[in-house]
């Protein structure tokens, strides 16, 4: 599989001005007084999971303390150890927690990337910051033939994976279908193959905490992931 080699070129992108300075700036100076002592990411966050995954995962960016602090994709934030859990509880994962590097967590079957791989400030990239690292997406669900299953966690991944796919020239529904919880679109490679887009709203502690995500919710969407990535 290419997809290390396109991890590695993936983690040295410069590419958004912004981006970059908030990166490296949250990584230097603006750290959480929890964090002061630990080393920073500071880079572009790469996917995390199998190469043959039947399910990805399309988040919105890396969170400024989260994935730029560890350097994995939803780990080290609140809404990344909810999605860890939820996927450990579905069988997608082999422990219920992602920590670091080196802890043994492992995603079964399944991969987690994002619509933007830089953390942006207030987790709200611009429009021209997704149209920048919309290619990387593209690019990765292309060296992935398995899948089965795109898993937008909230609009903008749900934006990222429509565009990217009718840029590579996949049979969307029309008109375009909306994002929400649960919601499906059955999308079709020029191969003919189809592939599901599925919504859950993202584990945001927004989300969380109003109750607007609950664990069921999740765990329904999840199973409905696994059911679809199975056929
Ligand atoms: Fe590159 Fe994407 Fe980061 Fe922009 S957000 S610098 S395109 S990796």
């Amino acid at each position: 599989s290419d997809l290390p080699a396109l991890d590695a070129r993936i983690t040295v992108c410069r590419a958004c001005d912004r981006l970059v300075a908030w990166r490296e700036e949250v990584a230097r100076t603006g750290r959480r007084a929890s964090f002061t002592h630990e080393p920073y990411w500071g880079r572009p966050v790469a996917s995390v999971g199998t190469t043959d995954a039947r399910i990805y995962v399309v988040g919105l960016a890396p969170a400024a303390n989260g994935a730029n602090r560890t350097g994995r994709m939803f780990t080290g934030d609140r809404s990344g150890d909810w999605l860890w859990a939820a996927f450990y509880r579905a069988g997608l994962a082999a422990s219920p927690t992602s920590t670091a590097a080196g802890d043994g967590q492992r995603l079964i079957g399944a991969r987690m990337g994002a619509a933007v791989r830089c953390a942006p400030p207030a987790n709200k990239p611009t429009t021209v910051e997704r149209t920048t690292c919309a290619p990387w997406l593209a690019r990765e669900i292309a060296l992935m033939p398995e899948v089965k299953v795109l898993l937008a966690l909230g609009g903008i991944g749900w934006s990222a994976a429509l565009r990217v796919t009718r840029e590579a020239g996949w049979t969307l529904p029309r008109p375009q279908p909306r994002f929400g919880h649960g919601a499906t679109a059955e999308l079709t490679r020029p191969d003919g193959r189809p592939v599901t887009l599925l919504g859950s709203y993202h584990p945001s502690q927004q989300n969380t905490f109003t109750g607007r995500l609950t664990e069921a919710m999740l765990d329904k969407v999840l199973a409905t992931a696994k059911r679809l990535a199975a056929t």
